[in-house]
Order: C-alpha cells, then sequence, then structure tokens
C-alpha cells in the first residue's frame, strides 16, 4: 500500500474517525471522510487547516439503502482502503432497532456492496470499527473467572436487544460484524479486499481538537466528563470495563490494513481494566483544582471491583500491533487536562 493511496472513512465528524483521519493524514495518505451534512464537513475541514490532502462527501444517513454508492461511484476507482467507522454511539434511545441496530448493520452492508458494485478490484483493505461488545455483553464481562478473546462473540440475540439500550448496543456491533464477515465469504470472488475489524474497549483520551470539548462528550469521554462535573459527595456509578485510549485505536486503524498479519483478523484492543472509580481516585489526585468540589466515592476500592470481573486477553492482537498502549492514567489525564483547558480552569 503506497502512502499516496486514497483512503475512504465514514463517519469523519466522529471521536475516533477524527483521530483515524488525522493518523491517515500524518501518515502521508489521502482522504475521502464522509459526514451527515456540509456543516459538519465544513467543520471537519476546518480542523484539518482545509488541508488539500482531505476531501469530504455528504453521507445523510448510513441506514437508508445505497447511502455509499454516490461515493463509490465517483471516486471508486481511486479508493484503496475503506475504513468504516461510522455507526450509532449513544445510548438516549427507547427505538434500538431503528436508531442502533439497522443503521449499524444497514450501514455495513451497504457501505460493502457500493465496493463490490464501484470498486471491487480496487479497493484492497477494509476495516470496520467493531467493538468489543460485539465480543463479549456486560453480563459475560462481569463473570469473574471468564477469559475473553478475539475469537468470542456476544450471545445477544436480535430479539432480545430489546431489553435496554446498552444490550440493544451490543447486538448493533455483533450483526454488523458478523454481515461484513459474512459479505466477504459470500463475495471472494466478486471482490479483492481484505477484511479486518477493530473491536476496542470503553475508548477515553482528548477531543482530536480542543473546539470539540463540549458540555455533553461522545458516550465513552462523557462518562469522565461526568465525574469531572460531579458534586461532592455523590456517587460514583459501579462501572467497569476494559479500556484504550483513542489515539491507540486510531493506529491500530492504520496498522490494520498496513500490517499482513492483521489481515482477516479481529484486534481486540483492550489495554487493561478501569472502573470509574479509579477514573474518580486518578482525576482527585491529579488535578488539585477539583479537589473537594468533585466526588470522590470511596478511594482506593476500584481495584476490588475489577477482580470480580472476567478477564480479556488481547494478547494475539498485542503482539500484531507490536506497540506499547497508554495506561489508564494518561488517557484520563490528557481527557480531563483537555476539558479543564477549554473550561479555563487549567
Ligand atoms: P461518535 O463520535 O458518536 O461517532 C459516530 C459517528 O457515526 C459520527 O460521525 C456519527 O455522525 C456517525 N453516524 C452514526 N449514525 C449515523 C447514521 N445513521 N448515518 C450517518 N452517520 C452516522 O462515536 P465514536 O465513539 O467515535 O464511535 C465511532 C465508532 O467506534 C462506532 O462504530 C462505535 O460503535 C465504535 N466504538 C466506540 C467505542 C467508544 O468507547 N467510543 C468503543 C468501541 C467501538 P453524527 O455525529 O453526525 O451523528
Amino acid at each position: 500500500m503506497s502512502s499516496k493511496s486514497i483512503a475512504f472513512v465514514s463517519g469523519a465528524s466522529g471521536y475516533i474517525a477524527l483521530h483515524v483521519v488525522n493518523e491517515l493524514l500524518n501518515a502521508g495518505y489521502k482522504v475521502i471522510g464522509s459526514t451527515r451534512s456540509d456543516k459538519k464537513a465544513a467543520e471537519v475541514e476546518k480542523k484539518f487547516g482545509n488541508n488539500p490532502n482531505l476531501k469530504t462527501v455528504i453521507v445523510p444517513d448510513i441506514a437508508e439503502p445505497g447511502a455509499f454508492d454516490h461515493v463509490f461511484e465517483k471516486y471508486g476507482s481511486e479508493i484503496k482502503v475503506v475504513l468504516h467507522v461510522a455507526s450509532p454511539c449513544f445510548f438516549n434511545t427507547t427505538e434500538y432497532e431503528k436508531d442502533l441496530l439497522l443503521p449499524a448493520v444497514n450501514g455495513t452492508k451497504s457501505i460493502l456492496e457500493s465496493v463490490k458494485k464501484y470498486a471491487p478490484q480496487t479497493v484492497e483493505n477494509v476495516v470496520v470499527t467493531s467493538s468489543l461488545a460485539a465480543i463479549a455483553s456486560p453480563k459475560r464481562l462481569s463473570e469473574p473467572n471468564a477469559v475473553v478473546t478475539e475469537r468470542d462473540w456476544n450471545g445477544v440475540t436480535w430479539e432480545g436487544a430489546g431489553s435496554d439500550p446498552i444490550t440493544a448496543y451490543c447486538a448493533s456491533k455483533k450483526f454488523a460484524e458478523k454481515a461484513a464477515w459474512k459479505f466477504l465469504e459470500e463475495n471472494k470472488s466478486a471482490v479483492q479486499f481484505k477484511l479486518t475489524t477493530v473491536n476496542p474497549g470503553y475508548v477515553f483520551g482528548p477531543q482530536l481538537s480542543d473546539d470539540s470539548v463540549r458540555e455533553v462528550l461522545n458516550a465513552s469521554c462523557e462518562l469522565i466528563n461526568g465525574i469531572v462535573h460531579s458534586k461532592p459527595g455523590s456517587d460514583i456509578q459501579p462501572l467497569s470495563g476494559p479500556y484504550i485510549d483513542v489515539r491507540d485505536v486510531a493506529k491500530a486503524h492504520i496498522l490494520a490494513f498496513e500490517k499482513e498479519e492483521a489481515f482477516g483478523k479481529r484486534l481486540m484492543l483492550v489495554e487493561g481494566a478501569f472502573s470509574l472509580q479509579q477514573v474518580a481516585d486518578i482525576i482527585n489526585k491529579e488535578f488539585p483544582q477539583l479537589r473537594e468540589s468533585i466526588a470522590t466515592g470511596k478511594p482506593g476500592t476500584g481495584k476490588e471491583l475489577l477482580n470480580k470481573n472476567a478477564k480479556c486477553d488481547p494478547s494475539k492482537t498485542k503482539e500484531i500491533l507490536g506497540f506499547k498502549l497508554r495506561d489508564l492514567s494518561e488517557t484520563v489525564h490528557d481527557t480531563v487536562a483537555q476539558i479543564l483547558k477549554v473550561e479555563g480552569r487549567d
């Protein structure tokens, strides 16, 4: 893959996708990114100083049939890599099928159909941003003796996805990822791309640029933002799970198509496990200006929660990636430092 090749990134305005676009541009790739509207396209272009190597296209709704056809009809003969990052990643809905499952699954199917129709011989690699949620549900992750690896799939059914938004999100990521692998299996002779999926745990770390720091952040960073803006004496949610820094997620998206060892693989992106209590401890320790004005919970008890959880074993992925991942202190520190800087409290 020549570094002058063109990569297409869906959902380019999102938290993770912006870091992916940044990583691609820094590595010398030309990028075409899709956003839902002209307004978002202009914002993305501005973030990159109107870099001539970045072009934007509009895809208003990935759930619509043929959503990506116009992009691949026009640019398919030039696009070598497709990174499908766009997918609903929010939980404030009760219409799970319409808002979460269908855009995730139909978006994945339709981008691959467009590749098959307009760029079957040009696109060499497809990277789909899946999730650890496709690998294991929160229930599985809370089983003390379980070991979770890249081979696993969550047990959520389409029908069972109706119980709550988290379960629906897990289903959306599983069925979308399965659709990608099935598409490749059924179209082996019609397309020539290699498929890699990237399956991150909870993604933390700074927004690509300070102007993305809003009152409410993307779903995963909002967990940290919630503690930064908590009231003293309020409870810390007993939430825990696997985490990874967004800058490492972006790097992994590039290695997913640059490194042959990653082709055909699911990359389970997990540095370690976190609990929100540990996050609160880090914030209280490292940001003296917040001390006594935010929640402390029960300092020092965060690790206990983790002992009751399943263990993730990302050793195969770490071997493929071959670079050191950022730890919890660094990712939490950098997330909070950016929020406080934007709020003038640094
Ligand atoms: P995000 O900031 O909300 O990004 C999601 C992107 O997808 C946005 O650009 C969004 O556009 C776009 N999108 C969603 N639904 C769409 C639709 N129906 N039509 C067109 N575009 C649509 O969240 P993120 O954290 O960066 O997530 C990016 C990807 O990473 C998702 O596939 C997510 O499942 C996956 N992931 C995230 C985490 C995490 O902890 N953050 C962990 C594992 C996997 P708008 O902003 O315009 O709606």
